[in-house]
């Protein structure tokens, strides 16, 4: 057996190419630290031990849609809901430019007060910071990517979550996978960077769907890919699972960074509310990113797409140092470029 992990390891390293089998027979080994060494290894190789830092902006938890394993979901009458100005956005994203991050990541439920005209004056305003700038602001029209990214924005992430279509319909009711997997070849097309990914351990999802969703984004093919573990939330109707996923989010993980040896990957929010260690834990399993906080302290409590999440007493200037430190603890440094896939290669 030992043999066989080591032949498909070697597979993977010297052609970035697994068929279906393969990945399944690494999705379901035990032998995960024989998987995350090698993916740590390619990561050093491919894309060097910079850390790249990305400021989160959580700037509104209004939400349209109903996903049922969020906390944002429009059907969700607990939620105090905020958004914040315009300006209010682009101060938040001046200060985190001054606390030396590169790029901004403006994210929110599927807001409609941000008409075209309003998220465009935030982008190109924005963009005067030098910094990139990421969306993830959920399912737009193609003529709506298309003005955002002439506003100046970088890159979109639009996580698929799972390509089981039939899951996809009912966790996501009044949404599609088709018009999910249509706005990723828009954002494609459009010359986003794209960043998208799924979740690890929602209910009904088979290890078997996990490894076509590693060949789905694969296929893209991804600039980035984040993934993270499924956390329930009360508040919500999806079933509630048992167990934690975190490993095998990391597994995950680590399959993708096997596959796409140059891309972004993220060591998550939801990996660090699963284990206390979890982003450093996931940088050494194949990320190369950390998505801080840099929302206001006051709203982080609002935005709970998941309960437990990570410093929501905590503001911005801390959670920017409190990150450099541990990133250092583990002989890692925080870059300085703006982290682009392309120039990872
Ligand atoms: N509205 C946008 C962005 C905010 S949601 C969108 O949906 O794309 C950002 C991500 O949070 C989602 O893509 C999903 O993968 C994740 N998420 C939602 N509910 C979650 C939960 N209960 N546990 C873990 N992650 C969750
Ligand atoms: Fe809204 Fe995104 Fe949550 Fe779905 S996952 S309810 S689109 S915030």
């Amino acid at each position: 057996m030992t043999k066989y992990i080591y032949s498909i390891l070697y597979k993977a390293v010297s052609t970035c190419n697994l068929d279906k089998s393969e990945i399944l027979y690494l999705l379901k080994t035990e032998e995960n630290a024989k998987i995350f060494s090698a993916a740590d290894k390619v990561r050093k190789e491919h894309v060097g031990d910079k850390v790249h830092l990305r400021a989160l902006i959580e700037f509104s938890n209004y939400c349209k849609q109903n996903c049922l394993y969020c906390g944002l979901r429009r059907g969700n009458a607990k939620v105090t809901r905020y958004r914040l100005d315009p300006q209010e956005i682009i101060n938040l994203a001046k200060k985190a430019a001054e606390y030396g991050y590169k790029t901004i990541v403006l994210q929110s439920g599927e807001d409609l007060y941000y008409t075209i005209d309003r998220m465009s004056k935030i982008i190109s305003e924005i963009k005067k910071f030098d910094t990139a700038v990421t969306l993830s602001i959920g399912e737009k029209t193609f003529e709506e990517y298309k003005a955002y990214r002439e506003a100046g924005a970088d890159r979109y992430l639009l996580r698929i979550e799972t390509t089981d279509e039939v899951l996809y319909d009912k966790l996501n009711p009044g949404m599609s996978l088709k018009n999910r997997m249509r706005c990723l070849e828009d954002i494609k097309r459009l010359g986003y960077e794209v960043g998208s990914g799924i979740m690890v351990g929602l209910p009904g999802q088979t290890i078997e769907s996990i490894a076509k969703d590693i060949i789905y984004l694969k296929s893209i093919p991804v600039d980035m890919a984040g993934i993270g573990p499924f956390i329930y939330h009360p508040d919500t109707p999806i079933e509630k699972t048992e167990g934690n996923c975190f490993e095998l989010a990391l597994k995950v993980m680590a399959i993708l960074r096997l596959l796409m040896p140059d891309i972004n990957i993220p060591a998550t929010t939801a990996m660090e509310t699963l284990n206390p260690n979890g982003r450093l834990i996931a940088l050494q399993c194949g990320a190369n990113v950390v998505m801080p906080n840099a929302t206001e302290t006051a709203y982080r409590k609002h935005y709970e797409i998941y309960p437990g999440k990570i410093c929501i007493g905590d503001s911005p200037k801390h959670c920017r140092f409190c990150i450099e430190n541990k990133i250092k603890s583990i002989n890692r440094n925080v870059a300085e470029s703006k982290g682009y896939h392309r120039s990872n290669s």
